[in-house]
This record gives structure tokens, C-alpha cells and sequence, in this order.
């Protein structure tokens, strides 16, 4: 079988260049394939409210030029999304802070977060660590998706591409069980797990500046120069880990988990390669990850995860009780309870919450708030 991804250069950020760009590489991926007359999802990386000169998030003129290109083929709503890490849950700074909501010109763009038409359970027999996995319905149900990814280390999956990008179209407890993984092996197998329920239909890696160092939020941004494209994410990731210095990417757990299940390349024979040589790709002085978190056993970190807490908090005094928290809760963990001048008012069943935070982010008041433990403030005050 053999996969393509196109390479096109790109010096900068400019408006003019990512266009350019944009086009020769989706041409040299062989163009997007046909989509279906429903809404486009762009699942961009929001990993935290970053500006875009950092490097942690998919920048928004590459946001904008893949909305540019979906344009040239149909007139179906776009939507950029993406479930932020875990420790943030504000919506507005994380559009605002990312430049995301400076995305102007395009008809029919709208951005938001993943999560907000509820989330699904999920269960695969092909499922290798996962027993189930509660997913984005919004992703589930996209007519066409474009996995827009930022080239970047990780300091536990080594690189973070377009296969790493789809760990955020699950809720967060999904991605604390994946992350309380045994070993480094299991938690690939977990991401692939996630990857096998709806593999996009398109992927554009952002590699003009990518992350280098100890990624995915706190390495330093670098000089690429690159926007990569294709309709195999893991063909792109070798692309990314060409880039990166990876002489064998199926050293990187994540590649070599896909690549055993078929979902991806088993070598670099299969891939052909448009728009730039293998030799030419690599960035010299290219910093990996330390390794230092990898050095820990996995259960440990798991463990870390673990102790992070984001739970759903009742604001008795501006509740409506209108009961649309209820009604989006994935396990019947809300019911009604008695209120003040006969209101009725939500009751959490702390047993039954998985934390998911969906009532938070649909309460039309701001009543349902999202408390987080000290562990999580002073994660999201370092930006962890
Ligand atoms: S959605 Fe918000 S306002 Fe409505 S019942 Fe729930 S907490 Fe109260
Ligand atoms: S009560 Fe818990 S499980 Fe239900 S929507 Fe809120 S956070 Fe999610």
C-alpha cells in the first residue's frame, strides 16, 4: 500500500506565504478527498490558552488557510474545535489568547470547544488498552474532518503530530485512564485505540515553527519552515519525525504501535514523498525530548494525572434550574433536587461523575462552575 504526503516550504506566518503553501502541499497530498454534505470539523491543537508565537497550538493562519481550502470545494459549515488539556475550561480565553477568534474573512467559520454537543461512549473489539472511550459527538459526526496538527516533542509520546492530535477529541476521564497507562507501550496503544474509532479524512501538519525541546507546552519554538499534508496521518508523522531528527521513527512507541496494527506506514518505502527529499527534511540541531519524564514509570505520572481534579460545582444563587445540565450529563449523574420558591435545583451524584465537565460548558448562567483542586490550579498556573 502506499501512502503520500506533500511537503510544501513555508518561510513564515504571513498571510500570502501559508496560502501559497497551503495549496502546493494539499495538491502534493493529492488533494482532500470528497466531502460529505455536512459539517466540516477543523480539530485544531488547543492544547492551552497560548499566544501563537509559542508554538503550542496550531497557528491561526494555517487555521485559516485550511478553511480557505475546504472553501474552494464545498459550502458546508466549518468548525474549528478542540478539547483543551484538561486544567483549562475557559472557552473564551482559550479562543481569544490562541488567535483563533481573529479568523475573519472566510463565510461559514465558527470555533469552539469539542465537547459542546456532548460526548459518546465508544467500545471497539479492535481495542488493544482501551475498554471504552468517551468521544466528541460533534467529532463522531462531522461529515469530513481535517485534522490540523502542530509539530511538536512530547515529553511522554516523544513527538506530538497528527495521530497525537486526536487524543484531544476525548473527555478528560478518557484521557487520565490513558494516561495512567502502565508503560509507554500501553499509552501508545491507547492513543491508537482513539486514533481506529474515526481516523480523519484529511491531515496538515503546522511545521513552519514548530516545538523542540521538552514539548508539547513548555519546549521552545523552532524555525521548520514546512507545511506537510496528506489523507494517512501516520504517513505525515513520518514525515514529522524525518523532520525531527528520527532516523527510524518506529523507535517512537506511538509509530510503531500504529504501524503494527496496519493503520499507518511500516516503513518509509511506502510513503512517496511530494514536494521534498527524505534527505532534505531533517532540522539540523533538531532538540528531542529529555527523556526525563520517561525515565519515571508510567504509573507514576499516571498517578500525577490522577490527583489533578476538575469537578462540576453548583452556583445555587444563579441557577435557573433549568435542567439543560441534567439533560446533557453522559452517566445520569444529575437530578433534580428541591430549591428555593419551588425552583428545582441540579444535585450531582458524585459516584456516578466522571468529571467530564459537560454541564459546565452547557449551563447557560455560568451557575455550573468547574472547581479545581489546588493540584490543578497550580498546574494551570505553570501552564503544565
Ligand atoms: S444548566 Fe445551569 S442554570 Fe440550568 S439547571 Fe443546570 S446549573 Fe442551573
Ligand atoms: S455531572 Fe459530572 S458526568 Fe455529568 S455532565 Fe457534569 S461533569 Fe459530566
Amino acid at each position: 500500500m502506499n501512502f503520500v504526503a506533500g511537503v510544501a516550504k513555508c518561510q513564515n506566518y504571513e498571510r500570502e506565504e501559508v496560502e501559497r503553501s497551503m495549496t502546493l502541499a494539499v495538491e502534493r497530498a493529492g488533494g482532500m478527498p470528497d466531502i460529505a454534505p455536512r459539517e466540516v470539523l477543523v480539530k485544531a491543537n488547543m492544547l492551552s490558552p497560548s499566544e501563537p508565537e509559542l508554538a503550542v497550538t496550531t497557528h491561526p493562519e494555517i487555521l485559516r488557510a485550511i478553511a480557505g481550502e475546504i472553501r474552494k470545494t464545498c459550502d458546508f459549515p466549518i468548525r474549528i474545535a478542540d478539547n483543551p488539556g484538561y486544567i483549562f475550561t475557559d472557552a473564551g480565553s482559550l479562543l481569544e489568547k490562541t488567535g483563533i477568534n481573529g479568523i475573519t474573512g472566510i463565510e461559514g467559520v465558527t470555533a469552539g470547544l469539542l465537547s459542546d454537543m456532548g460526548i459518546r461512549d465508544v467500545r471497539r473489539d479492535s481495542f488493544r488498552a482501551l475498554d471504552s472511550a468517551r468521544i466528541s459527538a460533534r467529532y463522531l459526526d462531522a461529515g469530513f474532518c481535517v485534522n490540523a496538527a502542530k509539530l511538536k516533542t512530547h515529553v511522554e509520546t516523544e513527538i506530538s503530530g497528527c495521530i497525537k492530535n486526536i487524543f484531544g477529541t476525548a473527555d478528560i476521564g478518557t484521557r487520565k485512564k490513558c494516561h495512567s497507562s502502565p508503560s509507554q507501550k500501553r499509552l501508545a496503544d491507547a492513543i491508537v485505540d482513539l486514533y481506529s474509532i474515526r481516523p480523519p479524512e484529511f491531515n496538515v501538519l503546522d511545521a513552519v515553527v514548530g516545538m523542540e525541546g521538552d514539548g508539547p507546552s513548555h519546549g521552545q519554538p523552532r524555525q521548520v519552515g514546512y507545511i506537510v499534508a496528506g489523507r494517512n496521518a501516520l504517513a505525515v508523522d513520518w514525515v514529522a519525525s524525518a523532520i525531527m531528527g528520527y532516523d527510524d521513527p518506529l523507535c517512537v512507541p506511538l509509530m510503531a504501535s500504529a504501524a503494527e496494527r496496519g493503520i499507518g506506514p511500516r516503513a518509509r518505502t511506502e510513503i512517496v514523498l511530494n514536494g521534498a527529499d527524505w534527505d532534505e527534511l531533517p532540522v539540523k540541531g533538531f532538540k528531542k525530548s529529555s527523556g526525563l519524564v520517561r525515565a519515571f514509570p508510567t504509573f507514576l505520572r499516571g498517578f500525577v494525572h490522577k490527583l489533578v481534579s476538575i469537578s462540576p460545582k453548583l452556583d445555587k444563587r444563579r441557577c435557573l434550574g433549568c435542567g439543560i445540565c441534567r439533560n446533557v450529563c453522559p452517566v445520569d449523574a444529575i437530578s433534580d433536587a428541591p430549591g428555593p420558591d419551588g425552583k428545582k435545583l441540579p444535585a450531582i451524584d458524585r459516584l456516578k461523575c466522571v468529571s467530564c465537565l459537560c454541564c459546565h460548558e452547557m449551563c447557560p448562567t455560568g451557575a455550573m462552575t468547574a472547581h479545581k483542586n489546588l493540584l490543578a490550579r497550580l498546574a494551570e498556573a505553570s501552564r503544565f
